[in-house]
């Protein structure tokens, strides 16, 4: 049986003060809803504001994104040991990151190892563009992201996967709840499977995300592959996020 999982990407929003505001409407309503794994990831400034908070409410903190070297002369970055001191889990691979920073399957796959020597639990986002999705390439794209970002590692369990069709990420747009079943159960676990085996496959957690709401989230999680939810937009309304973290709670 697989944990739910609900991960907020708030993106560059929020200074500390606007993220503790919004952490404290909402904390103690997410730490009621119990079997779901929640998690929150601020901008790495906000990090080491949220740590004691998140932490009292059983809430989980994540980056958007690490270095995979350990140290050295990398302006601007941050290695997965300094994400390690504050956090959890952490995003890699985002949509965004490939689009506008020039993330590759290849540097996906190195800061995915990087990642796990350092102990986090990486959510990796995979997903087809809109002109993918157009041109019917949506099993091939993904394929090849799963099999390039994910190949060589030792503890697959431990990863969570994030399926973001990009044409959904901040659209309104969502994918159907059939569609993103079908990506998880067609595509994504059985290229997880070709490369750790069926079983190793079964345990990965596959998160749909794209313009998840309150309102359209009880249709991902009533299919039996949906394992949860990255959320962008409305992670950061404290209702929205509270209802679609309800929503994940398995009958
Ligand atoms: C995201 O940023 O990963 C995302 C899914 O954004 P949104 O929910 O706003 O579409």
């Amino acid at each position: 049986m697989r944990t739910p999982l609900v991960a907020g990407n708030w993106k560059m929003n929020k200074t500390v003060a606007e993220a503790r505001e919004l952490v404290s409407t909402m904390s103690a309503k997410l730490g009621e809803i119990a079997i779901v794994e929640k998690v929150l990831c601020p901008p790495y400034l906000v990090i080491p504001a949220l740590v004691e908070m998140l932490r009292s409410a059983g809430i989980g903190l994540g980056a958007q994104n690490l270095h995979w070297e350990e140290k050295g002369a990398f302006t601007g970055e941050v290695s997965p040991g300094m994400v390690k001191e504050f956090c959890q889990y952490v995003i890699i691979g985002h949509s965004e990151r490939r689009a506008y920073f020039g993330e590759t399957d290849e540097s996906v796959n190195k800061k995915l190892h990087a990642a796990m020597k350092a102990g986090l639990i990486p959510i990796v986002c995979v997903g087809e563009t809109l002109e993918q999705y157009e041109a019917g390439a949506t099993s091939e794209v993904v394929r090849r992201q799963i099999r390039v970002g994910l190949a060589g590692i030792d503890s697959p369990q431990k990863v969570v996967v994030a399926y973001e069709p990009v044409w959904a990420i901040g659209t309104g747009k969502a994918s159907s709840g059939e569609n993103a079943n079908f990506v998880h159960q067609q595509v994504i676990r059985p290229a997880l499977g070709e490369l750790f085996g069926a079983q190793n496959a079964e345990a990965i957690r596959i998160l749909y995300g794209g313009s998840v709401t309150a309102a359209n989230a009880a249709e991902f999680f009533a299919y039996p592959d949906i394992d949860g939810a990255l959320v962008g937009g409305a992670s950061l309304k404290p209702d929205e996020f509270v209802a679609i973290t309800k929503a994940a709670v398995r009958s």
